[in-house]
């Protein structure tokens, strides 16, 4: 007996100290406000018929203190919104509040449902009792969130539901057949409904906390694991690529003859060796750089600078490339500067991304085109191939990470699948827009878009001015 007394003591408190008690005093407090009309409409409506039907100067003064309850809930909210949920001492305070409104507004809703039922003298009490129902109900399904200040309204309903049932049998003391007691039986079944109502509706949200707390738990073990992953990617990088660096150096002075004369048979296998180191470089370079842009990392230092210079810069950086694969590169310009807010650097790195692919996936006797065109607010860049093309099944994955349109590619052309989602990612971070148009087989136009700064626009496009996309 002790025990269970103990036990319930413990569970008593838990009541008023329960798990994640911040979260559900701010839980309650929010719902609360916003059902603050839903609320203000049933009083409203409740006092009105008790004022049409019963006496109106009892039904204002009830009407009255509800409303003040009301008052004080806002206020309360108003305190709550401000907390930050999770400075204990405020939450302690707020509860107090929380208890001492229910108190409140409960004992003033059952007193003016009482009120209701002691005008009425014959006929039994069915207005009271649906008002005290809707209330309890109401209750039962909006305020599980703490459920102790749930079971403290619903038990002054609770006691105003029995005052209305035994107040007839003390006024009349009728036979137990009688309607009264009939009446008394049907309460005491109600009781039971909202009791275990409220049960059903605690339950729920217990289980929505629940699933909560599980999927924040599962989202902090994500993204610890994801932390892992890039220091782990990152450090393997770094790793990587000093080594990398040496032996692609030495295979460079290996195969200029620098070191002494490099045998025929052996050139084959250097220039392998050579490509290879190349590519695991840029793979290197390229994971290095999404490891920081997914950190945040990355830094960016914006400044005006004029998309024509751009233009000629990453042009001329790729020049050595385009005449490797022998693909000449024409560049059209605006015949005056048209200034964007960017960084340099990694708009030449977007530049250079989609040149290269454009050189890599053209084909013989193909060219490629640079054009810059412009209306009054905005400015493309195009890159034009006449190569190989991207099917339009593929274009959800084109600026995907490691993704590639054919994975044959890889092995004839090289690349890593990472170059069009970091483009994309610093061309986001410039607000600017990046998308293609495509024929398969055919060619492809990639184009950047970027707001211009000053919009002193001078019609005069080398090109005819695109048409803004959507
Ligand atoms: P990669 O390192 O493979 O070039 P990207 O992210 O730059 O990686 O490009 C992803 C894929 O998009 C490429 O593998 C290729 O299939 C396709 N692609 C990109 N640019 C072009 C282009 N100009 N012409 C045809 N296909 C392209």
């Amino acid at each position: 007996m002790k025990r269970r007394l103990r036990a319930a003591w413990r569970g008593r408190r838990d009541w008023f100290n329960p798990t994640d008690r911040e979260q559900r005093i701010k839980d309650y407090v929010s719902l609360s406000n916003k059902l603050i009309w839903q609320r203000q409409a049933s009083f409203l409506a409740a006092a009105l018929l008790t004022a049409f039907y019963f006496d109106p100067v009892i039904a204002s003064i009830c009407y009255a203190t509800v409303f003040v309850s009301e008052l004080l809930d806002q206020l309360l909210g108003a305190r709550a919104e401000a907390w930050d949920g999770k400075d204990p001492v405020v939450g302690n305070r707020l509860l107090k509040r929380i208890t001492f409104n229910t108190v409140f507004s409960s004992v003033a809703i059952g007193v003016f449902v009482l009120s209701i039922a002691v005008q009425q003298t014959s006929g039994g009490h069915f207005t009271p009792l649906f008002f005290l129902f809707s209330a309890s109900l109401f209750a039962a399904m909006y305020n599980s969130q703490l459920v102790y200040i749930l079971v403290l309204r619903l038990s002054i309903y609770g006691l105003t539901f029995l005052a209305i049932a035994f107040l007839d049998v003390l006024r009349y003391r009728p036979e137990l057949s009688s309607n009264i007691w009939l009446e008394v039986f049907t309460i005491i079944f109600v009781l039971y409904f909202i009791a275990d109502t409220s049960l059903k509706f605690y339950k729920s949200y217990q289980e929505r906390l629940d699933q909560m707390r599980r999927i924040q738990r599962e989202a902090e073990r994500t993204k610890a694991a994801y932390e892992v992953k890039s220091q782990f990617l990152s450090t393997v990088s770094h790793e990587l690529r000093t080594p990398l660096t040496s032996i692609k150096a030495s295979l460079d002075l290996v195969s200029t003859g620098v070191l002494g004369d490099v045998p025929t048979t052996l050139k084959p296998a250097l220039s392998i060796a050579a490509k290879n180191s190349q590519r695991l470089s840029l793979l290197i370079d390229d994971l290095l750089d999404l490891q920081k842009m997914e950190a945040g990392e990355m830094e960016f230092n914006f400044r005006t600078i004029d998309v024509n210079h751009l233009v000629e810069e990453a042009v001329e950086a790729t020049d050595g490339y385009a005449s490797k694969v022998g693909v000449p590169v024409t560049t059209t310009l605006l015949p005056h500067p048209v200034m964007i807010e960017g960084d340099q650097v990694r708009l030449i790195q977007v530049m250079n991304n989609l040149l290269s692919n454009a050189l890599k996936f053209s084909n013989e006797g193909g060219s490629v085109r640079v054009h810059v065109t412009a209306t009054e607010d905005r400015v493309r860049i195009t890159v034009q191939d006449d190569g190989v093309g991207i099917p339009e099944e593929a274009r959800h994955r084109v600026f995907d990470k490691f993704s590639q349109v054919d994975s044959s590619d890889i092995r004839k052309v090289g690349g890593t699948g990472l170059g069009l989602n970091i483009t994309k990612q610093i061309v986001d971070r410039h607000k600017g827009l990046i998308d293609y148009e495509s024929e398969y087989g055919v060619g492809t136009n990639f184009y950047v878009e970027f707001d211009r700064v000053h919009a002193d626009f001078v019609e005069d496009t080398a090109e005819p001015a695109f048409k803004l996309s959507a």
